[in-house]
């Protein structure tokens, strides 16, 4: 077979017949991005053509880009809400796509506290799958030798739910790793996991988190990669090793399994797996009991190559902590995807965090990208979107995708950055999810929110004559699980009646009740998330704050308290004026969600 220049002169040689393939495939592609974006565009419209939605902007059978952007507007998720509570409550006529929603997707992005709904439909499976096997192809041109091991991923499925029209809604991953695309994957060398489907597939984090563990602690010599979706997720699983490795080595010494493992298809299958091991476990419990962590990844798992994990975005500050565990082992940010679309790869999957580019691949969707000035708070009416093969080197665009489940012209909210071309498809930098304060795993919250949270709290210092007359936050991520914080500057009127420490917790509390359902997922079901602190300050410490800002030049007419701060001197300076810190007592409420 032909190999294309892709591979010989800017990535390698591909290893197999497969991997050449996969990689003729990313040329086709990306030479010919804009055709490819002209059929895609034209083929979802023509079979779409008769959903109410398109029917009600008169298309008339047209398939062009000029008349699909004069005619049919830019969306948000609250634009489309009515409609797809519609298809949620059982309306099965065609409103978004011609073809039947096979189930709701739940977004980790919110409308209203509640996570968004995404229908989706069955071919979707098809495009994820193959945006899925272009992966290891580029990565085999980087890295040799990892059809001789095994990859080590934490991979978790999550609750699901249904729809009052009977739609199952759950987590794109979660859909994906329960799909026959998944559980029955033909033998493949380049990916082979440690961990048994049966853990992944168990929707218990405990036992699935501790037998994922328990296989790859079996098979640590022969792990050459290390990985989870997100890097919270894998410095998730560092912390469960620190707090289970007594539990796990026991059961290696004896190959026994811990009875609070308890699923029934996970016991049958590490019944084939588990055998007494003395010295392994041995090992592990020296390297454990070790005060010092570090590198504890590479000690354990010695051939480990490289971790995989995104550490793109929000994801980014837990680099300095993925490094310290791992020795600063390299970090593969492989794809850039959603539960509206799978979106693209990087090409260059072992290059540093900070230059990270995902290609869009053209054949997922149809893309648009809305300019974004990044000082400009909001967009002007005028701004018109281009097309994927349009795009400047070194501005900002948010994404807007039509996808062939039935959404058209969607805002999905992220700040990309082009930073150059593959052939004629541009890279992207992602830069920052819009409208973020605040995230630890896979939670986000917004500036409204937390605004939110902070008013429903401070009710309980009402009687106390007591409020919050100045309020910053701050993602902590040096603590596994991370947690957020949230410095108070308080005003009591009544220092005869003020609020007590009880008090104070209860707030932590009251704030985190009133945060979005994935955050309160995270900390209930997930354990993803730490209790919410609150950092009472001393009186003035914000006015110190706009001092240090206007000697820094900020102007003093525009100046902003800054809803979340991470910037070192200004940490130093707030932390050093705490008079009281508080968390929340005990966990917020949350249960799966009913989708009404
Ligand atoms: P969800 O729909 O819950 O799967 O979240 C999708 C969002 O996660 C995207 O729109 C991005 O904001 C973020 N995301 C996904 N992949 C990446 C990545 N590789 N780097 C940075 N952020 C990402």
């Amino acid at each position: 077979m032909e190999i294309d220049p892709i591979s010989s002169t800017q990535m390698g040689t591909p290893t197999s017949q497969k991997d050449a393939k996969a990689l003729q495939f990313i040329e086709e592609m990306t030479r010919n991005a804009d055709s490819v974006q002209q059929n895609v565009l034209a083929q979802l419209l023509t079979r779409n053509a008769e959903t109410e939605y398109l029917k009600g902007f008169s298309l008339d059978g047209a398939k062009d880009r000029e008349t699909f952007k004069s005619k049919v507007p830019i969306v948000t998720y609250e634009d489309l809400q009515p409609l797809i509570q519609r298809i949620a409550n059982g309306d099965r006529s065609p409103i978004l796509s011609s073809h039947s929603i096979s189930e709701f997707l739940t977004s980790s992005g919110t409308s209203a506290g509640e996570r968004k709904l995404m229908p989706t439909i069955k071919e979707e499976l098809d495009r994820r799958q193959l945006l899925y096997s272009l992966l290891m192809p580029v990565m085999n041109l980087y890295v040799k030798g990892l059809d001789k091991g095994k990859a080590l991923y934490f991979l978790f499925t999550k609750s699901e739910t249904r729809t009052p029209g009977g739609l199952v809604a759950r987590p794109v991953l979660t859909s994906y790793y329960k799909s026959d695309h998944f559980k029955t994957r033909p033998y493949d060398p380049y990916n082979v996991y440690t961990s048994p489907n049966e853990a992944i597939l168990c929707p218990d984090s405990f036992q699935s988190m501790y037998t994922q563990m328990l296989c790859g602690l079996y098979e640590r010599e022969q792990v050459l990669r290390v990985g989870a979706v997100f890097a919270s997720g894998l410095l998730r699983a560092i912390r469960f090793l620190q707090l289970n490795w007594q539990q796990l080595t026991h059961d290696i010494r004896t190959g026994s399994l811990n009875p609070k493992v308890t699923d029934v298809s996970i016991r049958e299958c590490m019944a084939r797996i588990l055998r007494p091991d003395p010295d392994l476990a041995d090992f592990i419990a020296r390297e454990c009991q070790k005060d010092d962590w570090e590198r504890i990844i590479t000690r354990i798992w010695p051939n480990t190559k490289y971790l995989e994990v995104i550490v793109t975005g929000a994801m980014a500050q837990y680099i300095p902590t993925l490094d310290y565990y791992s020795g600063g082992l390299p970090k593969a940010c492989t794809m850039y995807a959603s539960s509206e679309c799978y979106f693209g790869l990087n090409l260059n999957p072992m290059c540093n965090p900070s230059e990270v580019s995902y290609t869009i691949m053209p054949n997922m969707a149809y893309f648009e990208f809305l300019p974004h000035e990044p000082n400009s708070p909001g967009l002007g009416v005028s701004v018109q979107p281009v097309d994927l093969a349009n795009v400047e080197i070194g501005k900002e665009y948010e994404l807007v995708i039509t996808t062939y489940a039935g959404l058209y012209r969607y805002r999905v909210g992220d700040i990309l950055r082009v930073t150059g071309f593959h052939n004629s498809a541009p890279q992207f930098q992602f830069i920052r999810r819009k409208n973020v304060l605040l995230s630890i795993d896979t939670d986000k919250t917004d500036e409204a929110e937390l605004q939110t949270a902070i008013e429903n709290a401070s009710q309980l210092l009402r009687k106390f004559n007591t409020s919050v007359v100045e309020y910053t936050s701050y993602a902590d991520t040096k603590t596994i699980p991370g947690r957020y914080v949230i410095y108070w500057e308080l005003l009591a009127k009544d220092s005869a009646n003020s609020a007590s420490n009880e008090v104070l917790d209860q707030c932590c509390l009251a704030m985190e009740e009133s945060l979005n359902s994935v955050y309160r997922q995270c900390r209930v079901s997930d354990n993803s998330i730490g209790p919410l602190e609150i950092r009472v300050v001393k009186n003035g410490t914000f006015e110190e704050l706009m001092d240090y800002a206007i000697s820094r030049g900020a102007s003093i007419n525009q100046y902003k308290v800054p809803r979340c701060v991470s910037f070192t001197p200004i940490m130093e300076l707030l932390d050093s004026r705490v008079v009281s810190t508080h968390f929340s007592p005990s966990l917020p409420h949350w249960v799966p969600e009913r989708r009404r």
